[in-house]
């Protein structure tokens, strides 16, 4: 099938990509497979090569890219090479967002640096095991406690689960008996109250570890709150359109990135080429990814 909204830049970051997972995934898929995992050494390389948080700002290690075409066509690749699981989708399409647009300068300075070098690596957890589609339900809390919220609850499915230093949890933000809307709070690995449960066992994606995630008063500092405490569920839908988007990708990646199927995955009007093609399409950091991606190669 033809396809006529890339450019000559995305055929050549196609190309790059691709000799990466063949190269750097494909030999390992059977042993990730088996372990339910991919090794952390394959995102600290990924991420040398820029094909992680690249929309992040060059001063972060970034590359400031918006062009969501490039997303797609990580997508895309890992798709047709059948390596590797759901990590760049994740990453790239639903994390970065949360991280690049509700964040503060001090926080950005703090945790992108992490995620563009593969240093830490991110997940959301929102899903519970009593609550899935409708949010609405779910009943993990935080409780204002001073210069801190005290964090409890438990989420099932998440992506990166077993892996993640970053973890983006959605709970109720609950005082007395007043409850003030949802609020999305960053989660360090290593604060005290956190564990990981099971690592889950599934159909398909087998080399992505998608885990059980609990969470016992654990107390996040307020400066680890992500945008206002009481609108996670509204920053939460804009940013979800995006991960069905990249799913939509993987799933059938020969029509990737089509108008139709994206115009039907978010139910808007708004053409493909609209909706997918950033605003800095020429932006001299996408040349500069290019350029020094093929002399990486030659
Ligand atoms: C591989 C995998 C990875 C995942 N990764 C993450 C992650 O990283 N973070 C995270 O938070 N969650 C994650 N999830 C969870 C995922 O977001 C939920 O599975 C999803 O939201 C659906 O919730 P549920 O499974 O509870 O199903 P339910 O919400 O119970 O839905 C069951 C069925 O009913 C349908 N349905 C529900 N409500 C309606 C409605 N109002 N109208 C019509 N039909 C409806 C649904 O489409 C579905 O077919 C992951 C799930 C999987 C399988």
């Amino acid at each position: 099938m033809r396809r006529t909204i890339f450019e000559e830049d995305h055929q050549d970051f196609r190309d790059s990509v691709r000799a990466f997972l063949l190269k750097e995934a494909v030999p390992h898929t059977e042993r990730w497979e088996a372990n339910g995992l991919v090794d952390r050494e394959f995102w600290t390389k990924a991420a040398a090569q820029g094909m992680v948080v690249f929309s992040a700002p060059e001063e972060h290690g970034g590359a400031g890219l918006s062009d969501f075409r490039f997303n797609a066509v990580i997508d895309e690749q890992v798709a047709l090479t059948g390596a590797v699981g759901d990590n760049f989708n994740l990453t790239n399409d639903i994390a970065a967002p949360y991280f690049l647009d509700l964040t503060t300068p001090e926080q950005q300075a703090r945790w992108l640096p992490e995620l563009t070098s593969g240093a830490k690596i991110p997940a959301i957890a929102m899903s519970e095991p009593g609550a899935g589609s409708d949010l609405r339900g779910i009943a993990a809390t935080a409780v204002p406690q001073g210069d801190h919220y005290l964090l409890t609850g438990s989420k099932t499915f998440v992506t990166n689960g077993i892996q993640a230093d970053l973890i983006i949890v959605a709970a109720y933000v609950r005082d007395g008996q007043t409850t003030n809307g949802m609020g999305l709070f960053v989660v360090e690995s290593d604060m005290e109250g956190f564990s990981r449960g099971r690592k889950l066992s599934k159909v398909g994606r087998r080399a992505q570890d998608t885990s059980e995630l609990f969470f016992e008063d654990v107390p996040v500092p307020a400066e680890n709150v992500l945008g206002e405490p009481g609108r996670g569920l509204v920053e939460r839908d804009g940013r979800h359109r995006r991960r069905r988007r990249g799913e939509v990708d993987q799933q059938d990646p020969s029509a990737a990135a089509g108008r139709e199927r994206h115009r039907q995955v978010d139910g808007h009007e708004r053409t493909a080429t609209a909706a997918l093609a950033g605003e800095d399409r020429h932006h001299p950091a996408v040349r500069g990814l290019i350029g020094a991606r093929a002399e990486a190669a030659a």
